[in-house]
């Protein structure tokens, strides 16, 4: 299915000029090498994570600007300049340095809310030369003893309502050997743990930033689980020229942003796009602390002010099920540019972001090996609703065959990137087979099924598993998922390969319906009808079933892998990153 271009803003339109405005050229001008330059480096072969995101800009006018703006649930605001980010995290590398002996690579996890803490803490710990690990709150006691045991984190930071979730996982993890609490004066700890405020209040508010190596290990991530066991992809503190650049050229970032990341520190987005990308930059971002609420949602944008949103395919689903008539009460004046990442994004979404905020939402790949956005959307080009848009300056991304040759323009193939940019994944934590494997040819084979047309852009077809056999054809979920959702009564999609003995396999559709639609046989057979005359004979769902909603990562990812598990009575697999388990 093609849909018509969303042509590009002429540059004179644009009130702030964007920092990428000529993609051609700056591919051919700008490498990791010039934007390395702009950091600040202890010599060519040291640099902290920390020190370019919060220390390095007390040199400058940035000192006392707000780094971070933070509204409670309950509406409660908190800010923090750089100055004080600078001097609490300070604080919080001594109390482990000093206090608690963690060394050059301990790994140091975050089970916490989205409070100012997690931030003062992964920013304190990278200075201590620590490799931090946040996890989603959420996150049920198994998926935290599993993280944490294959981690061998040495100290745990976590609050007290969370700590009671996983007291009983405790004793299973031998390498754990400090837990800190952060009461917020809201719970009492137990007396025996550690507090955070009592551990802040006795630190020294300076501190000598580690001087790590750029290949130190920084950041574990575990990654979503989308597809089976999530791994524990490890980053390095060289990852930072990719947050900085990305931030930089794709989401644009000028000097008096209001930037807003819905994604939780959990997940890698949360971490590169919620705290390193922002603030290497020295961009303000405003952090709101509860879940998805399209009321409180709108209404943030509204107060904040907020000027560049990223956010994810799920929430924007999510938001157009809520409905059009709710954003006609807010006002969205200060949005400059809208972005989506963690799933394709359906057509259908972009354009009704065109309808709402006068503006399209700016698909990007990635995946949390990649580290930073890979493929991207830039504000300066013509959209192609459906396409993941062109590679990142500095990367080199292609098509490859199975045998992970190079496939030309318009054929489907493995998405692939040449290796070597510096916030790609140094490994598996204790899988390093399992890493290699994934290099082949000169490549790094990201697993998922793509296709790049003659201008250079891509577009996602499917993951390698996803992508349904069918009659001899390949489909890809996302392509049906998209033309489903524009059926009016339809809310979400999720479509699977159903074995069949004369196809192979047979497409079958998961839905979920809007407020108002009743699951009905005659509502079966119109969105089916509506499917069979827009999508060719072979594609269209030969199954249509109804779900109240669909299983999702907690990172909002649908989880097709879950979906064909039930179909077919089989085992459900790894099941610790499912949303509502
Ligand atoms: P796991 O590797 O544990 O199965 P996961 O792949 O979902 O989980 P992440 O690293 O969070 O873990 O997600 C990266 C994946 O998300 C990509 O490989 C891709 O399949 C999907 N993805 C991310 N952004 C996009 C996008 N813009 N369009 C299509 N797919 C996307
Ligand atoms: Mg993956």
């Amino acid at each position: 299915m093609e849909y018509p271009i969303i042509p590009k803003k002429p540059l004179e339109k644009f009130a702030v000029k964007p920092n990428l405005q000529d993609y051609q050229k700056m591919r051919e001008e700008v490498g990791w090498d010039k934007i390395a330059r702009e950091l600040d480096w202890y010599d060519n072969e040291h640099i902290n994570i920390a020190n370019v995101a919060i220390d390095s800009h007390l040199k400058t006018d940035r000192r006392d600007k707000k780094a971070l703006i933070w509204e409670s649930k309950k509406g409660e605001i908190e800010e923090y300049t750089f100055l004080d980010l600078s001097q609490l995290s300070n604080k919080f590398a001594n109390v482990l340095n000093k206090k608690l002996g963690v060394e050059k690579g301990d790994r140091v996890f975050f089970f916490l809310e989205r409070i100012p803490e997690i931030y003062i803490g992964i920013m304190g710990t990278l200075k201590a030369g620590g490799v931090i690990g946040p996890l989603f709150s959420a996150f049920g006691p198994d998926a935290v003893k599993d993280r944490l045991a294959d981690s061998e984190a040495k100290v745990l930071v976590t609050s007290p309502a969370l700590k009671k979730k996983i007291v009983d996982i405790l004793p299973e993890l031998p390498a754990l050997e400090n837990i800190i609490i952060v009461e917020r004066g809201r719970e009492k700890k137990d007396p025996h743990d550690l507090s955070y405020e009592e551990l802040m209040a006795e630190a020294s508010e300076s501190f000598d930033v580690v001087k790590t190596h750029k290949e130190d290990y920084a950041i574990m991530h575990y990654t979503s689980g989308t597809t089976g066991k999530p791994k524990g992809a490890v980053h390095v503190h060289e990852a930072v020229l990719g947050h900085y650049a990305t931030g930089k050229y794709v989401l644009d970032f000028q000097e008096d942003d209001i930037y807003w990341c819905t994604a939780d520190p959990g997940w890698v987005t949360g971490t590169s796009y919620g705290m390193f990308a922002p603030w290497s930059n020295g961009i303000t971002q405003a952090v709101y602390e509860g879940g998805f609420s399209a009321k409180r949602w709108y209404k943030f944008i509204e107060e904040k002010k907020v000027t560049i949103w990223y956010t994810a395919p799920t929430a924007i689903r999510m938001l157009m099920k809520a409905g059009d008539e709710l954003p006609r009460g807010y006002c969205f004046d200060s949005l400059r540019n809208l972005y989506s990442v963690g799933e394709p994004l359906n057509p259908e979404a972009v354009i009704w972001g065109e309808r709402i905020f006068g503006m399209a939402f700016h698909d990007n790949w990635w995946q949390t090996e990649t580290g930073c956005i890979m493929i991207a959307n830039y504000p300066i080009q013509d959209i192609k609703p459906g396409s993941m848009g062109r590679p990142f300056l500095g990367i080199e991304a292609g098509i490859v065959d199975d045998d992970f040759n190079e496939l030309p323009c318009g054929e489907e193939g493995s998405l692939a990137l040449r290796p070597g940019w510096p916030s790609m994944f140094r490994t598996y934590w204790k899988k390093e087979e399992l890493y290699e494997s994934q290099f082949i040819n000169g490549w790094y084979i990201s697993g998922d099924k793509a296709k790049r047309d003659e201008e250079d852009y891509f577009w996602f077809v499917g993951r390698a598993d996803d992508v349904i056999n069918t009659a001899g054809h390949l489909v890809g979920p996302f392509e049906v998922e998209s033309l489903l959702i524009e059926h009016p009564a339809v809310a979400e999609a999720g479509v699977i390969g159903k074995p069949d003995p004369i196809a192979m396999e047979v497409v079958k559709a998961f839905v979920s319906l809007k407020v108002g639609y009743e699951a009905t046989e005659e509502l079966r057979l119109d969105i089916h009808k509506f499917a069979m005359k827009r999508l060719s004979r072979a594609v269209a769902p030969r199954e249509i079933e109804f779900i109240d909603s669909l299983p999702k990562t907690r990172s909002g990812k649908i989880m097709r892998r879950l979906l064909k598990a039930k179909e077919l009575g089989l085992p459900l697999g790894d099941t610790s990153t499912l949303e509502d388990d």
